[in-house]
């Protein structure tokens, strides 16, 4: 009798001992259908959810073996699509896999399971006086393993950098099955830089099974300011005055009106009434230096034409005000049953043309937009609503965002700050990046994953897709034959 490959692959899974938690139900399945790209779903062939590294590592070898696509999974937050399944493939949720292995106060370190939440990390740091610095507004839900995945962001990574910028050391699980530890306790390792490579690859190259990441010391001082001004140009202008004032804030984040009204309904905020844009900021560091730079800033907040600056009081209020910033995304949700959120990087000097070009085209598709982002890393997060039911409508958002993000690549800018590029960017990164940079990542993925079993779809394009879509022009032969096309 002819098996399945998913009764095959269900059969030899259930024989990895200790035995491993499967869902191969229909109703089980449902739930993991989709991330937060909530525009695309597909049930997965099965869920294996592993509570040890050798559980995965079993996961990943008989997928091997069966020839079965693996995707890795976490919190499943991810807003480009890139843990949503396949259905003939296994998706692999490493939730479970949520032990802090140690905190290391003098070396500054955390050694942490994939599946341990990121403000967890923070939670277990902090009576040693110290914390994970990246911190994404999805931070009390989301994974370790997910952020490195992605390369992930935040509200204070202005100052203390992006997730690769936090990290020492990867235990990652290749496509062969092999175990490999990349990075070091150390500040350098020798070699090729692996740990570069392997944050931010979506999945493509290993499954993450252990994280080292660094601490930081907690400041002794905070100071937090609200500043609002009549339009998002000046708020955009004065980011720029800050910046160039050479100071650095630990946080630089800006709302617009719709995103105001929508935090103000939610979360009863008591913004300033008449507010065009909320500036954001944050000075951390020792008291003295915390003070001073408080003064600098506020000064040139004002300087910039603000209708009011407030400066948070006590922890109370200061953390009111990030409440409003970290939960501007749930809030949205109010505004019409479905938006999805754009992620592109541009030089901060583009910010206040790019965000006059974003409500240029909001008008254009008559749709409703609203911005709320890391102004001082330059990373833009225009949200655009639209309602699934209206025939057109998905289609019409998709499209504006699209443009969005060519614009963020014409002003010298990326295609993504922090949310990577999964499903939904394929297209632009065909923009973004010319045909022999496309093929040297494939050549990169074929050394981790040479049958190209890891996440296969997401994050890269194939040169065939980009020529098809004309994004890209390839003359005569395709570059790299072997590298697998649709
Ligand atoms: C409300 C909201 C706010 C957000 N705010 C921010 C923000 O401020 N900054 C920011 O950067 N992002 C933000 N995000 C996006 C998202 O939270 C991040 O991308 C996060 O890093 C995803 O983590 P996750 O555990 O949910 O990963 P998932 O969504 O489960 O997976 C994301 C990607 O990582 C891969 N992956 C997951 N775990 C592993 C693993 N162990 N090994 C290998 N690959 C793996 C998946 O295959 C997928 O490609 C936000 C999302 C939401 C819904």
């Amino acid at each position: 009798m002819q098996t399945s490959p998913a009764s095959e692959a269900l059969a030899r899974l259930r024989r990895v001992q200790p035995p491993l938690a499967i869902i191969a139900d229909e109703e089980g399945l449902r739930p993991f259908e989709t991330d937060a790209y909530i525009v695309h779903r597909e049930t997965p062939m099965l869920v294996a959810v592993p509570e040890t590294e050798d559980q995965a590592r079993a996961v990943v070898q008989v997928c091997r073996e069966l020839g079965v696509p693996i995707v890795s999974r976490g919190a499943g937050t991810g807003i480009s699509g890139g843990a949503i399944p396949r259905h003939d493939g296994v998706l692999l949720v490493l939730t479970k896999m949520r032990r802090v292995l140690e905190v290391d106060p003098l070396a500054r370190t955390a050694t942490v399971e994939p599946g341990v939440r990121n403000l967890y990390v923070s939670e277990c740091a902090e009576p040693h006086g110290l914390f994970y610095a990246p911190d994404p507004s999805s931070q009390s839900i989301c994974s370790i393993g997910g952020n490195v995945a992605e390369n992930a962001g935040g509200v204070h990574c202005l100052k203390y950098g992006l997730t690769t910028h936090n990290l020492l050391a990867v235990r990652a699980i290749d496509a062969d099955g092999d175990v490999l530890e990349i990075g070091s306790q150390a500040l350098d390792a020798p070699g090729f830089d692996l740990l570069a490579l392997i944050t931010g690859s979506e999945g493509n190259l290993g499954v993450i099974t252990q994280v080292v990441v660094r601490l930081v010391p907690l400041p002794e001082r905070i100071e937090t300011m609200l500043a609002a001004y009549p339009t998002v140009r000046q708020a955009a202008e004065a980011v720029g005055e800050i910046i160039g004032a050479g100071i650095v804030p630990a946080g630089l984040e800006m709302m617009d009106r719709v995103v105001i009204d929508a935090c103000e309904r939610s979360m009863d905020m008591d913004f300033p009434k008449d507010a065009g844009a909320l500036l954001l900021a944050e000075v951390d560091g020792g008291a003295e230096e915390a003070l001073d730079a408080m003064e600098r800033v506020r000064a040139i907040l004002e300087r910039c034409g603000a209708s009011e600056v407030r400066v948070a009081s006590d922890a109370v209020e200061r953390a009111k005000l990030w409440k409003s910033r970290k939960g501007a995304f749930a809030a949205l949700a109010q505004i019409l049953p479905d938006y999805y959120t754009i992620d592109g990087s541009i030089p901060r000097r583009c910010l206040p043309e790019v965000l006059d070009h974003v409500f240029a085209l909001a008008k254009e598709y008559g749709l409703t937009v609203g911005n709320v982002f890391h102004a001082g890393d330059g990373n833009i997060h225009p949200c655009i609503f639209y309602d699934a039911n209206k025939p057109g409508d998905l289609e019409r958002s998709e499209e504006m965002g699209a443009r969005i993000l060519e614009r963020c690549i014409e002003v010298g800018g990326t295609i993504t700050g922090e949310h990577g590029v999964g499903i939904e960017k394929l297209r632009q990164m065909c923009v973004q990046f010319r045909a022999p940079e496309i093929a040297a990542f494939h050549d990169v993925k074929h050394a981790f994953d040479p049958t190209d079993i890891l996440n296969p779809g997401k994050a890269v394009p194939t040169l065939k897709r980009c020529a098809e879509w004309g994004g890209m022009h390839v003359h005569g032969e395709l570059p790299h034959p072997e590298i697998p096309r649709f």
